[in-house]
This record gives structure tokens, sequence and C-alpha cells, in this order.
């Protein structure tokens, strides 16, 4: 069974939507069957992975708000060898709608049940909010992995997202387990980055994961190319990280 990891925390350029990519692009490459789910209107790891998100002619707005299915949607990102379901602005209108439905935050789960199986692992890139869509993606899910940069206020908005985690687990999804909290544009030369590193493992112990990605101007490159990292430059130190969270998130997890 696929198992479906979100990747999420409500401060916006954190390396959420890098680490969607990355991630899934690695395990991919280490011949995992993999689908990205995009869960951000603004579409950006559709149009990293090269898809053309407001040509795409059904998205994830469609599988919420209009009861199409995952095949009915699904594309191929051919080169990074994967499947991914694509979103762009329309999404927004989707999350309103949820907002009026009892069991709006029940949807994304409903529509992955049938396509669990046939998947390795099911990679959920969420938006920069803990909105409905998150919810759905949180209530969804097998494991949580939540990017944290290594800057001054990384610690800021961690407890509130811990805390709608425990009401997730305790009235949506009593599965949903903690992968890791992984640190991201670490610059080791850099004293502050290292400080806030030691601060989250003080803090957060074992659940922060040992892998840790570099800044490295070639995953800001990527995107541009429509290309993964392991596409792009699969030597840099950008790639090698990422390969290394595969690994351990492989051994840690049911993946
Ligand atoms: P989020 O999805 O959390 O908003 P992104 O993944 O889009 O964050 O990253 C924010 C910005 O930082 C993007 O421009 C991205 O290319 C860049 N970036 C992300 N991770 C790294 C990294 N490890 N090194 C350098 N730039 C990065
Ligand atoms: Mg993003």
């Amino acid at each position: 069974m696929g198992r479906i990891v979100a990747i999420a925390n409500q401060k916006g350029g954190v390396g959420k939507t890098t680490t969607s990519v990355n991630l899934a692009a690695a395990l991919a490459k280490l011949q995992k069957k993999v689908l990205l789910i995009d869960l951000d209107p603004q579409g950006n790891a559709s149009v990293a992975l090269g898809i053309d998100k407001d040509n795409a002619e059904m998205t994830v707005y469609d599988l919420l708000a209009e009861g199409a299915s995952v095949e009915d949607i699904v594309l191929r990102a051919e080169q990074a060898e994967l499947d991914i379901l694509a979103a762009n602005g329309d999404l927004t209108a989707a999350e309103i709608k949820l907002l009026e439905e009892e069991l709006g935050a029940g949807r994304l789960g409903e529509a992955l049940k049938s396509v669990k199986a046939q998947y390795d692992v099911i990679i959920i890139d969420c938006a920069p909010s803990l909105n409905m869509l998150t919810l759905n993606a949180l209530a969804a899910a097998d494991g949580i992995v939540v990017p944290v940069q290594c800057e001054y206020f990384a610690l800021e908005g961690l407890s509130a997202l811990m805390d709608t985690i425990e009401t997730v687990q305790r009235e949506l999804n009593p599965n949903l387990h903690i992968d890791g909290l992984l640190r991201t544009m670490h610059d080791r030369r850099n004293n502050l980055a290292n400080d806030v590193s030691n601060q989250l493992v003080t803090h957060f112990g074992m659940k922060v994961l040992q892998s840790i990605i570099p800044r490295n101007v070639r995953l800001a490159e990527a995107p541009s190319y429509g290309e993964s990292i392991f596409d792009y430059d699969k030597s840099c130190p950008g790639a090698l990280a990422y390969f290394a969270l595969a690994n351990e998130l492989m051994r840690k997890t049911q993946i």
C-alpha cells in the first residue's frame, strides 16, 4: 500500500515544494512508483516538473470539487518518471466549496483510496497555510514531513502546527505520524543556522531527521527548467541530500 506523506508547514518559503518535487523524484529514481499531488493553488510543484498548469485539462480542483477521479486527472511527468496531480489557481475555489461541506476535510483521502495500492508512495505538496486543503492532506496522510528553514523565526509557528497535528490525530486521522522535521536551506558556515538547527534538536529530539538539505543554488534553478534536481544536476550537493532523505525515509517508514 502506498504511504501517503504530506509535506507541510504553514510558513511560506521554507522548502515545501522543493522537498516535495525532489523527494518524489529521488524515490522514483530508486524505482518506487510515485504519485505527487500539488495541493497549492500556486501550482509551483506542477510547474517545477514541466507541467503547463494553466492549460491542464483537469486538475486537483476537478478531483476535490467536481467529482473527477484520480484516473481522470493524473498526468505523467515523463522525465522525472512519476505521476502527478497538477494544480493551478482554480484550487482556491475548491477550498471554498470544501469549507461548505460537512465532510469536506475527508475529500482527498476518499479520492485516494482507489489508487493507494497502485503506488509505493504518494507525496502531497501543501500550501503555506493551515487551511481546508492542508487539512485534507493531513486527514489523508500516513505521515507528515515538516520542512524547517534554519533561520531566526523558524521555530515560530511550529507549535501551532504541532497543535494542528494533534487535533487531526484526535478528530480526523489517528494514523497520522510525524515522519520528521527536515532542516532545509542550511548553510554550515552560518552560526545562526547552526544555532537554530541545534535548538530544533533540543526541542524535538528524534523527530528531527538526520538528513539536512543544504542551501544550494542548483535547487533554486532546476524548477525554471521544469526539471527535478536529478535531471538538472544529479551530482550537486542538493541532489545528494535529497537522495539521502529518500533513503532515510525508506529506512524509517514503510515506503
Ligand atoms: P515553499 O514551498 O515552502 O514555499 P519553496 O520550496 O518554494 O518553499 O522554496 C522557496 C524558495 O527557496 C524557492 O525559490 C526555492 O527555489 C528556494 N529553495 C528551496 N530550497 C532551497 C535550497 N535548499 N537551496 C537554495 N534555494 C532553495
Ligand atoms: Mg510551495
